[in-house]
């Protein structure tokens, strides 16, 4: 039996940190939606009582450390599964890039496996599966837009926001996500205003949105990364309406209602980029 899944791309349009927690994580507040760039986790169910990963893109381990295959084994054991799976990714989501690639194959494959298996878990308790892989994972299993709390892991889904066309470029570094929190220093940083960009989002209101939006690691990244700041600049000199750094970087973004200026701000950034996409916001959950 097999199954094909696709495991989108999200974006941060608000990340605050507000402080480290006694268990080692930060307690944040975020506010994320997935776009229409995406993996295909494709899963073919097999006899053998074993876990095989096969993956198209590079810098992508193909064991035990791949998110999915996390995803799987942990579905097996909750489950008590004795049977194994074939999972190919064919990636598309740029690694490292504070996209949550990883974690939408954790939870891809957490739901495709749900059918496959035919478990019955609710997606209300993948998402708790989910959150033992990683702090990403449940938003990746619920998708749409969301406002994230506790480590991340706390979901409440809100509606989508207006549609528009989103720009991604990243530059050739790969971010630690780790190293990016070590380095932040909270007393300095300016705390962008999550419950005014909620919202704004629920009154659709897209120059709102725009102006809103804030992300307290690019006070990290951006130092580190000459480069994030550059495509920064290039995008607001492009005409982009709302520009900012997903995640713990180093992919920035440009928003725009105008496919016009999106293509301008796609072309005139692949002259120094080799990683841009030009895609739109996938709003509500499926
Ligand atoms: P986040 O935005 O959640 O911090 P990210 O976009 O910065 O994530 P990922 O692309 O998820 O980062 O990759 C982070 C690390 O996870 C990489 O070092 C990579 O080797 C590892 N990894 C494990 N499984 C996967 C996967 N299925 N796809 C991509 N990376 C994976």
């Amino acid at each position: 039996m097999k199954l094909s899944i696709k495991a989108p791309a999200k974006i941060n349009l608000s990340l605050d940190v507000l402080h480290k927690r006694d268990d080692g994580f930060h307690e944040v507040e975020m506010v994320m939606t997935t776009i229409d760039l995406a993996d295909r986790i494709e899963l073919t169910t097999l006899d053998e009582d074993i876990i095989k990963i096969e993956s198209s893109g590079g810098y992508v381990p193909s064991d035990f450390r791949n998110l999915a295959y996390q995803a799987a084994d942990l579905l097996k054991k909750e489950c008590n599964r004795n049977e194994g799976v074939h999972i190919t990714i064919d990636k598309h989501i740029p690694v490292s890039a504070g996209l949550a690639g990883g974690s939408s194959d954790a939870a891809a494959t957490l739901k495709g496996l749900n059918e496959l298996w035919d478990l019955g878990l609710s997606i209300d308790e993948l998402a708790v599966l989910g959150a033992k892989i990683g702090s990403d994972v449940s938003f990746c299993v619920y998708g749409g837009t969301a406002l994230a709390t506790g480590r991340g892991e706390i979901i409440k889904s809100i509606p989508s926001p207006p549609p528009c066309w989103v720009v991604l470029a990243k530059p050739a570094i790969g971010v630690s996500t780790a190293d990016v929190y070590r380095n932040l220093k909270l007393a300095e940083v300016e705390h962008p205003d999550i419950q005014s960009m909620v919202a704004a989002i629920e009154r659709k209101d897209f120059n709102q949105i725009c102006y809103l939006l804030g992300n307290v690691l690019e006070s990290v990244t951006l130092e580190d990364y000459p480069d994030v700041s550059h495509i920064k600049n290039q995008m607001e000199r492009l005409g982009a309406e709302g520009v900012l750094m997903s995640g713990s970087g180093p992919t920035v973004f440009g928003l725009t209602v105008h496919e016009t200026r999106a293509q301008r701000i796609y072309n005139g950034l692949r002259g120094f980029c080799n990683e841009v996409y030009m895609v739109r916001m996938l709003g509500e959950t499926e």
